[in-house]
Order: structure tokens, then C-alpha cells, then sequence
């Protein structure tokens, strides 16, 4: 017998949909992820403290709000599978799903909720500050008191870094803007904005060689494209803003996509161009990549399968 649901991922949007499917007697299947595309709980387990999440006026800890979440999936009877998903076959119906464990499973419906992952710099030193000055993510980390009135950095040139540089003037006494190419890609509206701003300093035709610190990042060496001479500035804060990888290779390319890679969703829905796979989470939306809005759009998929198979099945 096919599963009624087949979730696939378990971050806010997937945890979110299992939760709600389990309640709407879907019995879904969730898998967990291993490797690919994240680990198990998603991105919220690489980060320290959020703080915007509703609910947790004091903050809570990104990998103790993914236990929780996880935990309410489990106990309202939701199955966890801890593996990837390798394959999936949306030409035959039911859908046809590879896992890691070579098992074959059968769904008449499957929401795609696999998350995407944030690009970062290929350095050694990245990965020593990560979390110790170095974020992915200024709309989330940006308040936080370490960052206030201290000089930042945002690295990029599109809208992304652009918005994240102005979000940081909220905090920062200074904010750079580290930009590879000598202008921006980002829309003219929104350079206009950087390009006057008072606390926005840019610094054209650069790269960060390596970041500088002891336990925290105090700094930054910079490479310029054009002379290859080498600079330093201080900066306690450094926000990585180029780009995301929408986590769709086990898909194959059967989806309709934008051309950044996101699943297209139909407006206002989390239908996808197939239908019964509905789409939720980071992997559809390039707009907000918020916990909250991820967890949203997993119980409008949760809601909108369940109305599908009822639909299918003349209820
Ligand atoms: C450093 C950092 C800090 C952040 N801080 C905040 C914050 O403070 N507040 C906030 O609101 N947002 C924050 N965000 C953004 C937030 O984490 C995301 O918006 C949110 O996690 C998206 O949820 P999601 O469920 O769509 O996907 P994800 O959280 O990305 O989860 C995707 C899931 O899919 C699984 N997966 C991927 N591929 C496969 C596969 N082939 N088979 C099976 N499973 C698969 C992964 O293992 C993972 O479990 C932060 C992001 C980062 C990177």
C-alpha cells in the first residue's frame, strides 16, 4: 500500500506539515535527511540562539527548538526516518521513492520541504569563526548584542547583501559592503539606498582572503580583483550573503524552477507544476528564508495534501 504523505525534510516547514498531517490522521512518513542538503533539524542546527521565533520570549537554542519540534512530530504520530532521500519518480502514480537504504516507498502525495543551503566562503579561517562573528544570516543574527554598535561587514553585491546591509545600519556604527565586481547586480532602487547611506561604506573590487582573529573575528584581509593588493579593516561581525542552493538534486530536474533554482509554487499555495507534490520551506521560497514563514508554508502543504487526497478519493 502507498503512503498517504511522504515528507521530505525536517526542518521548521517539514517538522511543521508532519505535525499536522499526523493530527489530520495521515499517518505521514517523514524523511529525516543524513547528509545531503543539511543535517537532520536543518539549518536552525547550525545556529546559536534565535530570537524571533514566536513563542520563546527569552530566546531558545536553534538545535533545542528543532528537538521540540521534532518531538511534537513524533508524538502526534508521525514516522521519522533518519536517511536521504536519493531518487524520486514523479512520472509514475503513485510517486516512487528511492531512499539511502535502497528501500522503494510509494506515496500518493509528497511534500518537498528540503530546505536550501547557504553558500560560504571555500576558507579555513570561515569555519574557525563561524558562529564567532561569521553568520549566513544578518535578518536573524543582526540584533544580536555582540554586533551592536560595532563595525560589520557584509560580503556580496546582489539584493540579498544589499537588504542585509541595511538591516545591519539598524546595529552597526559602520557597515561594509565587500563586493567582488566594481557594481552591483542588485535593483537600482535598492543601490540608490546603500549608495546614500550614511553608515554604508563600499568597497569595490574585493575579496576576503582570510578572516582574522583570536577565539572571536576582529578582521578581515581582503584581496583587490583588479591590482591583487592585500588590505585589512576591523570588523567583529561578518555576514556571508552570496547566495543559496535550493537542495533539489534528488529531484532531477521533473519540476518546474526559477531560474535561481527554486521550486516554483502556484501563488498564495504550496501547489508545485505536479500534481499531489506540494513544495514548502527555504526550497521554494528566495524571498523571506525565515523559520517562521518555513514552519507557515509546511501546514498550508500539510493542509493543502490533505484536501488533495480527499479531492482524489471523491470526499
Ligand atoms: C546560520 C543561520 C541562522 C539562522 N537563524 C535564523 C533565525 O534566527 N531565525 C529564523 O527565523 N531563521 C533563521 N535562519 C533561517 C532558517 O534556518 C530557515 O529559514 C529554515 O530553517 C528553513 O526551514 P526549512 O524547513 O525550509 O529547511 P531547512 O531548515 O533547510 O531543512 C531542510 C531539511 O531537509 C533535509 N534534506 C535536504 N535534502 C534532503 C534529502 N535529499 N532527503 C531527505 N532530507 C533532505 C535536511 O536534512 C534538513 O532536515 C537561519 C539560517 C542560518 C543558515
Amino acid at each position: 500500500m502507498p503512503e498517504r504523505l511522504v515528507i521530505i525534510g525536517s526542518g521548521p516547514a517539514g517538522l511543521t506539515a508532519a505535525i499536522y498531517a499526523a493530527r489530520a490522521n495521515m499517518q505521514p512518513v517523514l524523511f529525516e535527511g543524513f547528509q545531503s542538503g543539511g543535517i537532520p533539524g536543518g539549518q536552525l542546527m547550525i545556529t546559536n540562539m534565535v530570537e524571533n521565533f514566536p513563542g520563546f520570549p527569552e530566546g531558545i537554542f536553534g538545535q533545542q527548538l528543532m528537538a521540540n519540534m521534532r518531538q511534537q512530530a513524533v508524538n502526534s504520530g508521525a514516522r521519522l526516518l533518519t536517511e536521504d532521500v536519493l531518487e524520486i519518480d514523479l512520472n509514475s502514480y503513485p510517486f516512487k521513492i528511492l531512499s539511502m537504504s535502497e528501500e522503494i516507498y510509494t506515496a500518493d502525495s509528497v511534500i518537498v520541504s528540503s530546505g536550501a543551503t547557504a553558500k560560504r566562503l571555500p576558507l579555513e579561517s570561515e569555519v574557525k569563526f563561524w558562529g564567532r562573528g561569521i553568520s549566513a544570516c544578518a535578518v536573524c543574527d543582526g540584533a544580536l548584542p555582540v554586533f551592536r554598535n560595532k563595525e560589520l561587514a557584509v560580503i556580496g553585491g546582489g539584493d540579498t547583501a544589499l537588504e542585509e546591509a541595511m538591516h545591519l545600519t539598524q546595529f552597526g556604527s559602520k557597515v561594509y559592503i565587500i563586493h567582488r565586481r566594481d557594481e552591483f547586480r542588485a535593483s537600482k532602487v535598492m543601490q540608490k539606498r546603500v549608495l546614500t547611506h550614511p553608515k554604508i561604506s563600499i568597497l569595490w573590487n574585493k575579496t576576503v582572503d582570510e578572516f582574522l582573529g583570536e577565539t572571536r573575528l576582529n578582521g578581515l584581509r581582503l584581496k583587490d580583483t583588479v591590482t591583487g593588493e592585500f588590505s585589512e579593516i576591523a570588523v567583529t561581525g561578518a555576514f556571508e550573503a552570496i547566495g543559496h542552493q535550493p537542495n533539489t538534486s534528488f529531484l532531477k530536474g521533473q519540476l518546474q524552477k526559477d531560474e535561481q533554482g527554486y521550486i516554483k509554487t502556484a501563488p498564495d499555495s504550496t501547489k508545485t507544476s505536479i500534481e499531489g507534490l506540494f513544495a514548502a520551506g527555504d526550497v521554494q521560497d528566495p524571498h523571506y528564508r525565515q523559520a517562521i514563514v518555513a514552519a507557515g508554508s509546511g501546514c498550508m502543504a500539510a493542509i493543502e495534501a490533505e484536501r488533495w487526497l480527499q479531492e482524489r478519493a471523491g470526499i
